[in-house]
Parts: structure tokens; sequence; C-alpha cells
């Protein structure tokens, strides 16, 4: 069904979206994770290093049964008298012209987006400093604001509308605490922490053209009263949008700065009134602030603690039931310098890692001999805990819908499971940012180095219960637009004059409202339609593009997959050949469609390759599949055209033959050689042969040495590491990939890479092209058939079956005074603002740095409209619109209450990444570090007590800050473990970089479930615990996941019935670290342990690999690696460790 040239009949506002639904909704566990399912595939695929890749056995034939360049020949036949034999194929006048020459300008695809932006000017008027007044029409929504009832889908009521100033003032609460730590000084003029790490922002030099156009409101159309701040009078509470002064208490970390009087050695307490909180304990409340009375700074800053007396029994603390850890345990002196750590014993409190003597990170060993308890120096217990914090969170903010009507609300953490209502601003799930509230000066913003930040993921699933966004057709003449900024109908924009005209929220121009869109206006200056338009109430919603958005003024044709299989020798033995054949089969009967559609519109192709390419006639015509074979990779062209790409349907018989017959045809090949680049050009050429975007699945094997353009060259050396050519492992070896991804990106060619590799075959070069045309790479390391087919299909059948959309082009819009600066993805920019995929799927996220290039004002706020256009699965050109408003501030303190530090971390984990193309690892690191410092100093200076000199203070909202930042430091890509391979770095590098906020968060610091502790009659997970190993206890069996990696940990002394429940043997000894699934066994405790991890599973993107890993057994070491608050074998600090160097660089700054 070609749907290419329908009229643009879009559904009607108010149905569910028919067309929508292609691909079923993963189901939603216990957990959270907007954006849904995700990931997997570590950095440690397997056996480590020595593994020998098999030679081909001595005694093997070339196979002699293949024709020579272009012959097309029936696979079932050893004949010559093939049908349809072409002779020349380049002759074909179809398959256009010889692919163009590397490193020309654009193709011509790029200029066909003639209204995506062409004449942008991105913020508008330079000069203007006049607020956006908006008065209440254009102002969200009120309780019962939504959609009128008949429009709207049924899951929008579920929950009822909740009056706004309830919900504005419950979210308000969550944020509260009590105490009254003064915060919000104004800040001292000329403070600075020295230049911003990154990119400096570009000053307000704006050639912007018809400023003159602002025109005032009529008299009719009356400002909002000043008073009422971010423009919501009837929903605020009085109190609304204004600071709260005693909001989110900084935290303290106890203990960090010892008395004065303290001296010597030994567990002996500090007076009570030092180290006791200012705050009672109190149960509950989101806020852990405690304040300990600190010591001068002179003092060294290395004191332990006890821990709490409900913590000091037991190797399990336990997830601690309230925001607070209890009343702060009194403290032990100063120690010069760390001391050793004990890690042999499980269950006792961590001591002083050794030698830490203050230069970071700590080399030396990681301790593991039993010995004495040493003298403690910082209780672990009583620093800031994420297990704490994702408990609160969820205990304080899972229970309710998150509404998006009010501006500048901080949503609930990724860990938390809750449902969003839109209101007029994008779901979190679509956008989160680094701080809800914006400093309203570039001064402010340098002062803080908070980087102001927005990761977007456009295309990202729902939960069933949430509503899809609406598609809006606004006729042959496009969606309705800003004249001069081109920023796109949202519910921000101001109707003036009646209803005739309309005012621009990004950049104040005012443009005529087309004919057919008019509408009056109530008579609080809302239009009346209001409700009946998405792209006026709703934060997030579609457009049906017309032809204007598509490439060459023509509407898409659907786009087609094509699966191109290495069929060299290591593919053909280890299975992967006909694993990938026989799934196939399956495979293609769910390919993504759109909702209603009875079949999907995709075309699929097939080429196997090896030195050589064959490609494959399954026309339906045809009896058998025919090959044709081009030896001749130098300049690659597709022998044939009709008959490559097909409907499923209407060829399954040939398919199927062909699938059958590909594994027999290369079973005894002895070719162990492959090309690379020509695959990709082989699979553009095709496409651009059918005219239509698409993506290409590559199963590839082994680094491409045969002759051909793209050849690589072995050039792994891992002395690099830790030297200033370092970066070269990141970089790709050659641009001949660069320049290919260039001329997919222009065809809308996506590049699916999934890699078997036995040795190092460079993943930074051949991902080059997967990154840049917004692909996904997956990597199963020294593939083997028992072991890893399960993993790999599992993620073939998902990215397969996922939503994606083609061609697409993204632009982020902002309201005068900051924009867009810097971009971190999978993508391709040819210019500064258009963010270009070929593909982007509904796992890909971007994430977009913002600057100020003038003032913002506190009244008006800062927007953001991010605009995707796209080409759906059926082949329909649209725009996904992403509206999302948020607060300014001309205090600190508001900037630091509304961040949000898994979002910054995202951002700093793919700042970092980047860096390392450039710099050093080190600098990187150091860069890091630094600019953290400077975050929490400026903090510290500005925001805290004076009164409390010395000690560390952390934001309540950045009281994660440190830990967090530690496990990005110690990440395989910034700090690698002898174990970690050039390969991994790079792939984890790639990974990373697309990444969303929930993945980054599981990502770096692992979730830990004790699974003996797990309710075998309940639903619900086991409570999470920190990621230490004196957490562990030896009786327990624990589970870890990061995303990629699911570690079973079993203790030593584990009762001999949980081992036979969970593995199916009698004894420790003779659990098999080799298996990749649990047994299937009929008992609760077994079932329990299953069924966790089918839930973990679907809450990834990608398949995670099963790891079995008994206490003290050699794999012990992989799964510490992952302990992430502990030192680390490569170095890397501990968190207590790198909490002492962090108040060390904030006081070095203070002082
Ligand atoms: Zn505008």
């Amino acid at each position: 069904m070609s749907v290419n040239q329908h009229t643009h009949a879009g559904p009607p506002y108010g149905q569910p979206q028919p067309g929508y639904q292609g691909y079923q909704q993963p189901a939603y566990g216990g957990q959270p994770l907007p954006g849904v399912p995700h990931a997997q595939y570590g950095a440690y695929n397997g056996p480590m290093p020595g593994y020998q890749q098999p030679v081909p056995p001595q005694g093997y034939f070339p196979s002699l049964g293949f024709p020579s360049k272009g012959s097309p020949v029936s696979l079932n036949s050893d004949t010559s008298l093939a049908p349809n034999f072409i002779g020349k194929f380049r002759a074909l006048p179809t398959s256009g012209a010889p692919p163009p020459a590397s490193g020309t300008s654009l193709p011509s695809g790029h200029q066909g987006y003639s209204q995506f932006g062409q004449g942008d000017v991105q913020n508008g008027i330079p000069t203007s400093t006049a607020p956006m007044q908006r008065p209440p029409a254009s102002q969200p929504f009120l309780p019962g604001s939504a959609p009128a009832p008949v429009s709207q889908p049924s899951t929008f009521q579920q929950y009822g509308p909740p009056p706004s100033s309830v919900q504005q003032l419950s979210n308000h609460m969550a944020g509260m605490t009590i105490g009254s730590t003064s915060i919000s000084a104004p800040p001292p003029a000329g403070l600075g922490y020295g230049p911003p790490t990154s990119v400096p922002p570009v000053s307000g030099s704006f050639s912007a053209t018809g400023s003159g156009l602002y025109t005032p409101y009529t008299a009719s159309q009356g400002p909002p009263p000043p008073s009422v701040p971010q423009g919501l009078p009837l929903a605020q509470p009085p109190f609304s949008g204004q600071p709260v002064p005693t909001q989110r208490l900084p935290t303290e970390v106890p203990g960090f700065a010892p008395p004065p009087s303290s001296t010597g050695i030994g567990p002996s307490s500090y007076p009570p009134s030092t180290g006791a909180p200012r705050l009672p304990p109190m149960p509950g409340p989101p806020l852990s602030g405690q304040t300990v009375a600190g010591p001068p700074m002179s003092q060294p800053n290395h004191v332990s603690s006890p821990p709490p007396p409900s913590t000091l029994s037991g190797p399990h603390p336990g997830p601690p039931m309230s925001g607070l850890h209890g009343p702060p345990p009194p403290t032990h002196p100063p120690q010069p310098g760390y001391q050793m750590q004990q890690n042999g014993s499980f269950g006792q409190v961590r001591g002083p890692q050794p030698n830490y003597g203050g230069a970071y990170p700590g080399t030396p060993n990681y301790g593991s001999q039993p010995g004495p308890p040493p003298p403690k120096r910082l209780d672990p217990d009583s620093i800031p805990s994420p297990i704490q914090v994702i408990e609160d969170d969820r205990s304080n903010r899972g229970s309710e819908p998150f509404v998006t009507g009010v501006r500048g609300q901080v949503p609930p953490l990724v860990t938390t499971n809750f449902l969003v209502k839109d209101q007029g601003n994008a779901s979190p799930r679509y956008i989160r940012c680094t701080s809800y509230n914006i400093p309203c000066t570039s001064d402010m913003a340098k002062q803080s180095q908070v980087p102001l930040a927005a990761v977007i993921k456009p295309l990202a699933t729902l939960p069933p219960e949430e509503t899809l966004p609406y598609l809006v057709d606004h006729g042959e003449s496009g969606p309705v637009r800003c004249n001069r900024c081109k920023a796109y109908m949202c519910p921000f924009m101001q109707f003036i004059e009646g209803g005739r005209r309309f005012q621009c929220c990004f950049c104040s121009c005012v443009t005529e409202v087309p004919a057919h869109y008019f509408q009056h206006l109530d008579h609080t200056g809302k239009r009346v339609d209001f409700y009946d338009r998405p792209e006026l109430s709703l934060g997030s919603y579609e457009f049906l593009a017309t032809v204007d958005y598509c490439k060459n003024n023509k509407f898409p044709s659907p786009p087609a997959f094509i699966f191109m299989i290495d069929v060299s020798y290591n593919a053909v033995k280890s299975g992967l050949v006909r694993l990938i054949c026989e799934e196939l089969k399956s495979i293609l009967d769910y390919l993504p469609r759109e909702g209603n559609m009875e079949e999907s519109a995709i075309r699929v192709g097939f080429v196997t390759y090896n030195k050589v390419l064959h490609f494959y006639n399954v026309k339906s015509s045809l009896a058998q599949p025919q090959m044709m074979v081009v030896s001749d990779v130098a300049d690659m062209f597709v022998p044939l055209l009709d008959g490559f790409l097909v409907n499923v349907n209407e060829s399954r018989t040939v398919i199927a033959s062909l699938l059958d017959q590909i594994p027999e045809m290369f079973a005894d090949t002895r070719e162990t050689e492959t090309v690379f680049g020509p695959v990709i050009q082989a699979g553009l050429e095709a496409l651009k042969a059918a005219e239509c975007a698409g993506k290409l699945f590559i199963f590839h094997t082994s680094l491409p040495i045969a002759e051909a353009p793209g050849k690589l060259k072995n050039r792994d050396d891992k002395k690099l590491i830790n030297t200033d050519k370092e970066k070269a492992l990141f970089q790709p070896q050659t641009s001949f990939y660069n320049n290919l991804a260039k001329d997919c990106v222009a065809q809308g060619c996506c590049v699916d890479l999934f890699l078997f590799p036995n040795q190092y075959l460079d993943v930074a070069t051949l991902g080059v092209v997967t990154y840049q045309t917004g692909g996904s790479i997956y990597k199963y390391a020294y593939f083997q058939l028992e072991t890893d087919q399960d993993r790999f299909l599992n993620d073939l059948r998902r990215d397969v079956q996922k939503e994606v959309g083609f061609d697409a082009v993204m632009r982020v819009r902002t309201s005068t005074g900051i924009r867009a600066t810097d971009f971190f993805g999978a993508f391709y920019m040819s210019n500064t603002t258009d963010v270009e995929m070929a593909g982007l799927d509904c796992d890909k996220t971007i994430t977009v740095e913002f600057k100020h290039d003038d003032k913002l004002s506190e009244d008006s706020g800062a927007l953001l409209q991010c605009a995707l256009l796209y080409t759906s699965c059926a082949g329909q050109r649209r725009l996904r619109i992403h509206n999302l408003s948020l607060n300014c501030c001309t205090q600190l303190a508001d900037l630091y209450r509304n961040c949000e530090t898994d979002t910054l971390i995202n951002y700093l984990a793919k700042y970092a990444y980047r860096g390392v193309l450039n710099s050093p690892v080190k600098a990187v690191r150091d860069s890091l570090i630094n600019q953290c410092a400077q975050i929490l100093a400026c903090y510290r200076k500005n925001c805290a007590s004076p009164s409390s000199a010395g000690q560390l203070i952390l934001p309540e909202c950045m009281k994660l800050l440190p830990v967090y930042l530690n496990c990005v430091l110690k990440s395989d890509v910034l700090q690698p473990g002898p174990e970690v391979t050039t390969d991994d770095r790079a792939y984890i590098r790639q990974l990373v970089t697309s990444m969303d906020v929930a993945e980054t968060n599981v990502f770096f610091y692992p979730r830990l479930l004790p699974l003996t502790k797990a309710d075998v009659d309940s639903d619900s997970l086991p409570a999470a615990i920190r990621n230490s190993e004196e957490r562990l206890s030896k009786g327990d069996i624990y589970l870890l996941e990061n995303g990629l990696n699911i570690f079973v940990w079993v203790g030593v002394n584990v009762q001999q019935g949980l081992i036979q429940n969970l593995f199916g043997v009698s004894s420790f000894s003779q659990i098999s670290n080799t298996l990749s699934t649990l047994p299937v066994l009929e008992n609760p405790f077994s079932k329990k342990v299953r069924s966790i991890i089918d839930m973990l599973h679907l809450q990834r993107s990608r398949y995670m690999k099963l790891i079995i890993v008994k206490q003290e057994d050699k794999l012990e070491m992989l799964f510490k690696h992952f302990l992430v608050e502990d030192k680390s074998l490569t170095g890397g600090a501990s968190y207590v460790d790198f909490l002492c160097h962090m108040h060390k660089e904030i006081r070095q700054l203070l002082s």
C-alpha cells in the first residue's frame, strides 16, 4: 500500500490516533523508565583475550559455483542457463549515476527542506528585552482545561483533572523541607571561577530582520497583571513560581570536617553538638539535608563516623525509609591520610582506602587481605545515598500523575514510576533538562558553571496508559508557523486583534492568522477552539507535512529494509549465518507498520558478502531466487533493480527459499576476508535507485582487510592508553566512512550494525556510518550460538520492529535570550542548527546544550520548541513538535533548587565522551572534576549558610553529583582496566552518546538487588542496595544490572536450598558460571528471580547479557568493576575518597 500520494486526511483530533501504534508497546514492569524498554551488551562479552580466531581447516576448496561478475544465477542450479541474464549492469539507466565522489558538496537531498528553516532567524529580535506578555488566553491548562471530553481519550480522564492549584501545591510540598537554611543572597558581582570548560557562549550578535514587526497588544487584549508570575494567573496558588526560600536545604555531609578539638586516632566521639544535624530526623519528606557544624577549613577532612544504629549490625543496611540518614553519628578524629581499606570481610563498615593522601585518583592496590578493622574515617552511610534519593522520589512522586501545565516544574526522577498528563508542556519522556529554572543572564550561568542542556528523545515510546501525540492537519498550506522564526503553532503563541493575528512566543514577530485557521477569542482572549486543537493545548503533537517538506518536492516512497549478511568463514562456522536466515523468515512478518494497516509498507532486500557481494532477485514471479555477484567492489553498483526490493507477502515463497539456501550455499566457504565499505555503498545505491529511505541491517564479523574502498588495517595499540595519542583509538582510521556517512544521510539510508568479532575489528571506524546516520550498533564478542543467540535474536527482533522515522531533521528553537549551541548524539550536521538523521528510532536521544545570547526575564521565562521532520514507516511525511517552558531566575539558589542531577550526568558524560576524541583522557577527567567543583563551590559560596565555612555542603538537588560523576570518571572510556578492549571503549562511547537519562543513570550507577530478599508473593522488586562490596552478604544472592549486563552474584555461604532452587544443582561448587540463562525450575524462588530478570529486560532497549558470578571466583573481578562506590582495580577512587577529593577542590576554589 502506498500512502505517499494520499491527500492529507489526518485523523480528527480526539480520536485515538489510528495508524500510530505500529508495534506493540513493551509491557511496563514495576519500574518507571520513561521511554521504555531498554538495552544491553557490554564491554564484556565473553571469554577474555587469548581466543584464537579459527582458521579454515586444511582441505577446504573454494566454492566453485559462483558466477562471475554480474551473472545472475539460479540458486538451485549450477547451470549457466540462468534466466534474466543482464549483461552490462553498468548500463542500467535506473541504477543512477555513479556513486557521488566523496567529499563533494551536499547531495541535492539536502536542499529539499525549503520550509524547514530556510531563512530562519533562530531567535528573533536581538534587542528585544520587552517581556513577552501573555494574556490568560494563551495560558495553559486549568483543571478541566483538557480538550473537550468528546475528543478526549479516556486515559486523559483517568486521574481526573486535579485542580492545578492542588497539583502545584503538592509539587511545592514535595520540594520543601523543614528548617531554614537561608539560601540566596544575591550573587556577588564579579564572582567567577574561571572560564567555562565548554564552548563559550556566543554573544548576542544576531542579525535578525524585521525586528520592527512587534505589535503591542490591543486594548482588548490586556497583558496579564505584572505581578502574576509565570503568566499562569488562574492556575497559580499565591506563592507559585516565587522562590521559596526554605525549599530544598543543602545537604551537608557529616563528618566531612572534624571539629577543631579532635586529635588522635580511633573512634573517639565528637560531642554530639558538633555532629548533630540541624534538622530533626524526619521520616518521609524528600529532604535529607543534614547539617553538621563544621570544623575549620584547616582541619584535615578525613573523619569517619560509625553508621547509624539501624545499620550497624548487618551487612544489609537495607533501604532506609526516610530521607534522613538519622542523627549524625559521632565522628572520629581526623586521620593523617587514609587508612588501609579492608575488603576481605563482608559486612564490615568500609574503612578508608589505602594511601589516599589527597592526590586524585588514588592508585594503590585494592586491598583484600583480611585484617583488623582499620580506624574508620568517613561512614559511607552518612554520605548521600543514591538508593535513598531514588526511594524518596518514588514514595513522594510516584503516586500521582505528573501534570505538565505549570512552567518550570522539575519532573520526578527517571527511576520513579509515574504517569504523565500533557497539559501544555512536553512530557519528561520526551525532554528532560539539567535545570528547569535557568539564570537570566549569561554571567550568572557562567558563574554557576551549571550546563544548560536538554536531553531530547523525540520518538520516545510511551506507556500504554499515556496518549500518543495527535496528528494535526492544517491543510494544503501546511502547519501554521511564525513568519519570521518559523516556529510552529504551539500553546504559547498569543492570539491578538480578535484572533486575526498571533504573536510569536519565540521571536515576538506578529503573523496573520490564515483565513482557514481563524477562530474567535473568548472573553479571556483564548481561542474558542482551544481545547479542540492539540497544537494550542498540548505540549506534544504532530503535523502532517505538505509536499514542501519533502525532498525534491516529492512525497516519499515507503522505506525499505536491506539485510546484508557476512558469509565469510567465521560467520558460517559459528552458525551465525544459519541463525540469521532462520530468524529472518519469521521476523519479516513483524516489520513496523502504521496501526490500522494490514501489512507493513516496508519493502525488503537481501545481500550476502565476503570479499564480493551477492545480490538476490526475489521477485514474486520467480520460482527460485536468483543470485548476482558483484566482484568489482572498487566501484559499487547494484546489478538489479526489479526484484531486489520486494513486498514480503508477495514474495514470501521466494524469500523463504532464499533464506533456506543461503546457509547451504556458503557452508563450505573458506573465504576469511571481508569488505565493509562496499557493503554500505551497495545498500545506499539500492535505496537511491528505489528513490526511498531505509535501513541497512549489516551482520559483520571481522576487520575488513580485503582490497576495497574502506579497507582497514589493525591499528589497535593499547600502549597508547594514558598518552596524548590515546585519542587516536577513538578516531576513525580513514575519512572514507565519514564521507560515506554524508551520502547516506542525504539519501535517508540508516545503517544498523551487528558485530560478531573474535578479535579487534575497529569499532571506532566501522561505527562511523552507523553513528552519523542515527543507527544502532550491537556487539557480540566471541559469539557462541549456545550462549549468545537469545541475546542477539532479542536485539534483532526489537531492532527490526521498533518505531523508526526516516530522513529526519530536527531543529530546536528557543525564545529570545538563549539558543542551542551544541548537540550530542548519533546524527550528522551540515550546518549549525539542523540535526540530520537518516533514521531516528524510539530509543535515540539527542542532548542539546544552550547558551545565552541575551538576557532572559523571570516573567516570560524561556521556551524550547523541538521540531522533528521525518518520514513515517508507511512513508508519510510528518512533523513532531515538543514544547517546553522553563522558569528563569535572578537568584542562583533558584537554579540549584531546580536542577536534575541525572540529566546533568547525561550531559557531562556525553560531553566527556566526545572530548576524548580531541583531548587526552586525563585532561577530560580533570576538566569534569573542575567543572563540578566550580558548580558546587558556587553554590557553597552564594547559596549556603555562611556559618558553615569549611564544610562540604551540597545542594539538595545535586547531592548525588559527586557519586555519579565519580562513576563517569571511572567508566571504561575514561579509565579503562586492562581487560577492556579498544573496541569495547569505542562501542561504549557510541552507546552512551545516544542514551537517554534513564539509561545513563543505570549505566553509570548500576542497580543492585538482593534476590534473596525478594518477596516471592509480590510483583515488586526487592529494595535496591548501594553498589559496594561491603553491602554484600556471603549468605545472599544479588542481581546487578546496568542496561548492558545482568550479573547474578552468589555468596559462598548461600544456603544449599536456595542454590538448588535457583540453579538446580546441589552445591555452590556445582554452579556453572557459563550459564547464559537461569534454568527453568518450578519453585517460587526460581520463578520470582526469572520474572525479575524478564521485567528488567523489558525496561531496557537492549537484551542484557546474563553472567553468573560466584564469590571468590575469577569472574568476580569483572563484577566488582560495577561496584562503583568502591575503589576500582584501575585506580578509580571510591565514593568516599572522591567526595573528600571534591571537598578539597571546592575549598581550594573558595579560598
Ligand atoms: Zn517567531
